[in-house]
């Protein structure tokens, strides 16, 4: 839906900014950081719905800072999908583990990662019914 507060956590610039565009053209109200540490800083006013979160980050990784999220009461209501470079074997089962809603492999492709995102909130959505 439209306006849906996302929060894109990932430190490779080309990325982000690409994964910022495609979001925002849609009508999501996007934030970004390039590591954990932004990324807390950002969640303590912004409480998004999503949070597009990659693994490997320079300092605390995704999957430590998915696990402190999805241990908090205040976040864990948060959607987390993991983003992870294709070649990385494991990392889905790793992402599950530590607490990932979901998982998805980069590159992020301008076609299907619009529709990958909608059908997350969609499902999530459906659930909360
Ligand atoms: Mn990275």
């Amino acid at each position: 839906m439209a306006g849906e507060p996302i929060l894109i956590v990932e430190d490779n610039p080309t990325n982000l900014k690409l994964a910022k565009l495609l979001l925002t053209v849609e009508g999501y109200e996007v934030r970004t950081a390039v590591d954990a540490e932004e990324a807390v800083k950002v969640l303590a006013t912004f409480h998004p719905r999503l949070i597009l979160m990659d693994l490997q980050l320079p300092g605390k990784n995704g999957l430590d800072l998915t696990r402190e999220l999805k241990a908090d009461p205040h976040f864990k209501d948060i959607l987390i999908v993991a983003l992870t470079a294709y070649a990385m074997k494991g990392d889905e089962d790793r992402a599950k583990a530590a607490g990932c809603d979901g998982y998805m492999t980069k590159p992020v492709s301008a076609t299907t990662f619009p529709i990958e995102i909608a059908d997350y909130l969609q499902k999530q959505a459906t659930l909360a019914k």
